[in-house]
């Protein structure tokens, strides 16, 4: 049940919606006060090992319960708190608040021998933000969750944007032991040799690739550009995990190409917290 109805108890981002009319300065102007009354929140969406199926972690996606418009996805409003920096607070905020819910995971035993993982999004002016490696050892370290668990991710195209100083801190991050993904791969325009510079740990796939996927019989030069991502990534000793799974076809082709692990509806739509135990 939780899996056929997962995420449609509203929808996110919907284009027709009303809520497409609330202008741009009515949510940026609101913003700071809905941080301090505390109408953010996060579902979690599951990662899955693709070799067996089980639960490899979760992804911390947030969303805004405004009290007059309903719930706002983060296309919404996260290109606005990156505009006015209130991003910065905000972020941290989803940090503590994934870093402890996987820190409660852990100690239930969610997971199974092999200790859950969760996963934060970046956004490029955190990236530049002096105090991000202080604070995220400090959120780390006040949980107890082994920076192992964590995973940061950023986009492709921040990251090829960002210069050797800005890259410093996920360098410094990943030393650490945390994880550090590329996400959406393939939207932006990397040049393939410069990922070795980079301290990633994990290639994120974007579902533009697995929708090129949908077709039947699939087109071939689409599996063969998925085929050639993941062996360079794999030579990169990058893992590599898909994004917008949706169907137990894709699911098996993307398998069979060599992908680590998965993430999209087909497993679990985003949800809340106390779901992710039955999730998957
Ligand atoms: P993302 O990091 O690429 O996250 C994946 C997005 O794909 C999520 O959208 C998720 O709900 C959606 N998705 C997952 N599986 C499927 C599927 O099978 N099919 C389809 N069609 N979509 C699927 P969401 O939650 O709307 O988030 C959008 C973006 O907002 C995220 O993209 C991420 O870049 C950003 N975001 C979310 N939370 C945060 C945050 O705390 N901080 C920052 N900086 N950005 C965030
Ligand atoms: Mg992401
Ligand atoms: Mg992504
Ligand atoms: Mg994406």
């Amino acid at each position: 049940r939780a899996k056929a109805e997962g995420g449609n108890r509203y929808a996110l981002a919907d284009p027709d919606s009303d809520a497409r009319a609330i202008s741009r300065h009515h949510l940026t102007h609101h913003l700071p006060a809905a941080l301090k009354g505390a109408e953010f929140f996060i579902e979690y969406q599951p990662l899955v090992r693709m070799e067996d199926g089980s639960l490899e972690g979760a992804e911390a996606l947030v969303r805004w319960s405004h009290p007059r418009h309903g719930v706002l996805g983060p296309d919404r409003f996260i290109p606005l708190a990156e505009h006015t920096g209130l991003i910065v607070p905000l972020g941290r905020w989803v940090l503590q608040e994934a870093v402890r819910q996987a820190c409660k995971w852990q100690v239930r035993g969610i997971g199974g021998a092999r200790p859950l993982k969760v996963n934060v999004n970046l956004s490029p002016r955190q990236l530049h933000h002096p105090e991000l490696v202080d604070d995220t050892i400090a959120v780390l370290e006040e949980a107890g969750l082994p920076p192992s668990s964590l995973c940061l991710e950023v986009t492709e195209t921040a990251m090829i944007r960002a210069d050797e100083n800005e890259l410093r801190p996920l360098r410094e991050l990943a030393e650490l032991g945390v994880g550090i993904a590329l996400d959406d791969f393939g939207t932006g325009y990397s040049n393939l040799a410069n990922l070795r510079r980079l301290p990633a740990s994990t290639l994120k796939l974007d579902r533009s690739f697995t929708q090129g996927l949908q077709r039947d019989p699939a087109d071939p030069v689409d599996l063969k550009i998925v085929e050639g991502i993941v062996s360079l990534a794999h030579t990169l000793q990058l893992s590599v995990t898909v994004e917008g799974v949706e169907t137990g076809a894709q699911a098996q082709q993307l398998r069979d190409l060599g992908c680590d692990s998965a993430q999209g509806w087909f497993y679990a739509r985003p949800g809340p917290p106390e779901r992710l135990p039955q999730a998957v």
